[in-house]
Parts: structure tokens; sequence; C-alpha cells
């Protein structure tokens, strides 16, 4: 597998780089090993602290591997270093003796650098593109192709599409609009969506429920609202204190995500709810653990995820399968896991307004939350890392078996 960018390791949510494709990586190939396949994951080194070659769990190994400066690069300053990357991988794997069978990739950066290696070792190559620039563009209501550093992604993706044997998309609805956006053929794309630790995200019960408020001081008077992610402002958070300043109820909001020691991000959101006059009822712990997570998702009465894109919506499926009600902006990947009316709502309009009306629903109306609790967890079984193990093995099998690959496909 190639990541890049960022590793499956970095510290979730600190950073705008590190959130669900981080996991997405991590735990698919943990699954992968636990089902006997080898996994190397691939990532670009930025920490001359750490062993370049990492165990990471039963037949997983993170190998970092040096191109540019050992330091951490935001994504758009990468691309220089992607060939660099390429051959140090061919020289590693030359050197350890290894032949992989298939090549995995996450993220354009990663599949832009494994393209001459598919061709060379004669493999096939799959990518996931977590998001897709134009598509983000689209829904974010930019067009950031003006800037250089799009461009090329925009190029590269292109570029991508056309020569990789299988592109996975989490949702078919992301899929129709790839295969729209690069003329593909259905056979081209396949639906795996993101998965989720079951064991680590299990529903509430009151006991755990109050053992958590009480481990995180929360005022037992006061609902209580919780998003988590990456500070980024793609995840709609100003729309988010703004529909707190507008809710009935005196609810507490917490954000977690950023960095509380003097990221520049946090501190403009923090100046926001101070200025909307909610800046009392905020708080900003920051990043934290995806192992502390838990109590957060089982403190809440109920998740916001107020997203202008979501590709899939990781912390939505780790929510509910937590037991926790969630409210959601209908973007993306949101509207596959949020089925409005049965395990959260979903917000069809991007106001404030509009938030703060369904956020007040859930918070006043008992039953309801109640009813959405009891269907959450069961509605994201489906996404247990096992049945999404099953999916990608499946499709390494096809892929290994049918030669040449994409001459194969037959669905035009
Ligand atoms: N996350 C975390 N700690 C944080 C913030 C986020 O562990 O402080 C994790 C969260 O549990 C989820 C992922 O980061 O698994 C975010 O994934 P999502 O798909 O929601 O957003 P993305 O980062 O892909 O935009």
């Amino acid at each position: 597998m190639f990541s890049l960018h960022t590793s499956p390791l970095a510290l979730l949510g600190r950073t705008r780089d590190a959130g669900g494709m981080n996991v997405y990586v991590r735990e698919l190939a943990r699954e992968l090993g636990r089902s006997g396949i080898d996994v190397d994951i691939f990532t670009r080194r930025s920490d001359p602290n750490i062993s370049p070659i990492q165990q990471v769990s039963e037949r997983v190994r993170l190998i970092q591997i040096e191109a540019g400066p050992v330091a951490h690069l935001p994504p758009t300053e990468l691309f220089p270093y992607v060939s660099e990357f390429t051959c140090r991988v061919g020289h590693f794997a030359e050197r350890a003796r290894i032949r992989y069978d298939v090549l995995h990739t996450h993220y354009w950066l990663s599949a832009a650098a494994a393209l001459p290696l598919a061709r060379q070792w004669d493999v096939p190559h799959m990518t996931m593109f977590h998001t897709v620039e134009r598509l983000k563009g689209q829904q974010y209501g930019t067009t950031s192709s003006s800037d250089a550093a799009a461009a090329i992604r925009i190029e590269q993706e292109g570029r991508i599409a056309s020569s990789v044997d299988r592109i996975t998309v989490s949702t078919e609805s992301e899929g129709e609009q790839l295969r729209r956006l690069y003329g593909l053929s259905p056979c081209h794309l396949a639906v795996i969506p993101c998965g989720v630790d079951l064991s680590l995200f299990t529903p509430a019960t009151l006991s755990t429920r109050q053992t958590a408020r009480r481990a995180l001081a929360l005022d037992d008077r006061q609902p209580t609202l919780l998003s988590i992610g990456r500070l980024d402002p793609i995840k709609g958070l100003d729309l988010l204190l703004e529909s707190l300043s507008l809710m009935e109820t005196s609810a507490q909001l917490i954000i977690v995500g950023g960095n509380p020691d003097g990221d520049p991000e946090l501190e403009r959101l923090r100046a926001c709810a101070a200025d909307l006059g909610v800046g009392e009822r905020v708080r900003f712990p920051g990043a934290v653990p995806q192992l502390d997570l838990r109590q957060y998702y089982h403190a809440a009465d109920a998740v916001v995820v107020t997203s202008r894109y979501e590709s899939f919506g990781l912390v939505a499926v780790e929510a509910l399968a937590s037991g926790t009600p969630v409210v959601a902006a209908a973007a993306g990947g949101l509207t596959s896991i949020v089925r409005d009316g049965v395990n959260g709502l979903l917000v069809r309009w991007r106001d404030p307004r509009a938030f703060a009306e369904r956020l007040d629903e859930v918070l006043t109306d008992g039953a309801l939350r109640t009813r959405l609790a009891a269907n959450a967890n069961a509605s994201v079984e489906r996404f247990g890392w096992q049945h999404i193990g099953d999916d990608v093995r499946a499709l390494y099998s096809e892929l290994t078996a049918n030669a040449p690959r994409v001459a194969a496909c037959s669905c035009f």
C-alpha cells in the first residue's frame, strides 16, 4: 500500500493532513494482515526520530521512504518529490527481493508514485482517491484550479483515473460522479465503504454515559453536542458555531481536533465563538487519540457533522456505532450513512437556522433521541472491518486472476 503524504500512524485530527484516510489505511492493513496477507505500507519519511521500518501489527510493516526533506510538508508541496519516492520504493523492493502482487494506493500523490512501478513490475494497481480535487471544488463552491498546486492535482487525477486497473470509491454516488467526470466504464470502479472498529466503538449504556460525562467534567443540566475532526474549513465549523448561537436550547458544544497550543485555525474558531456570544459554551480540547474518543461519543447527546464535502464521514459512523444520533449535512458520503429520522437527522440546506432547528429538535424531543439511538449501532454493522476486508480481498483476487487487466473489461 502507498500512503505517500501521511503516515497511517500519525496522530489523528491534530493537523489538517491526518484523519479518516489514515484510519482507513491502518485498519484495512491490519485486517488484511489478520487474514494472512503480508502488507507493506510505504509513506514518505517526515520524522527523523522514528525508525524507517516499523511493525504495525502481524504481517503489516510501515516503511518510511526518504524523498525530499525529512520534515512535515503539506500535500500541496509534495509533488516534486513523487518520482524520488517511486525510485526509492523500487530500490527497496529490489534490495529486499520482494515481489508485490498488488499495488493499492491512497490519495492522488500515492497513485502518481505507483503508476511507473505498476508498469515496471506488471502488477495490478488499484487506487482510492479519498478526495478528488474537481469534486471537492464543485461541492465546496470554489474553483481552486486557478492555483498551481490544484491544477497539477487535477491533471494528475485525470491521468491516474484512466491508467489504474480499478478505482475504489466509498459510495455509489461518488462512483457515479467519478464515472461522469472521467468518462469511465462502471467496471473500472468498485464501491467499498470505509470501515469502523466495532469492538472499540460500542453502544453507550446509562452507566458508561454517566462515567464519560463525569470524566469530561460536563455539566449534567446542559445537553451536549459533539464535533470531531481535522480543523479544516471544509468541515464547516463556522456554520456550526453560528447554528449554536441560533439554538433555543442552551447546549454545550465540544469541538475535538486541532492543537490547542497555537493552532491558528483553533484560535480563529475560538474568537468566532466569542464574537457570536457562545464562547462560554464551547470547549476545544484539541485532538484526542482515537482510543479515547469512545468516552466523548458516549458523553454526547448528539454528534454534529456540518461538512461542506465529505467523501465518506467516519466520524458519523463511529458516533452511530457508539449509539449516539448524528445530525449531519446532506453532503457526499454522509447521505449513505445517516438516514433521516432513522438513525439521525439530515440537514439539506447549508443554513445555520436549518441546523439550529434540527439540533433543537434532537435535544428537546427525548422520544426521538431514544428512537434514533436505538437504531444507531445496527445501522452501521455493515461497516465492520471484516466485511470491508472481504470486499478488498475479493477485489485483489479478481485483479490478480485477470490478465490483461483493464482490457478484460467488457461492459462499455
Ligand atoms: N480522529 C481522531 N482524533 C481526533 C480527530 C479525529 O482519532 O482528534 C479520527 C476520527 O475518529 C475518525 C477520523 O479521525 O476516524 C476522521 O475521519 P472522517 O472520515 O470523519 O474525516 P476526514 O479526516 O476523512 O475528513
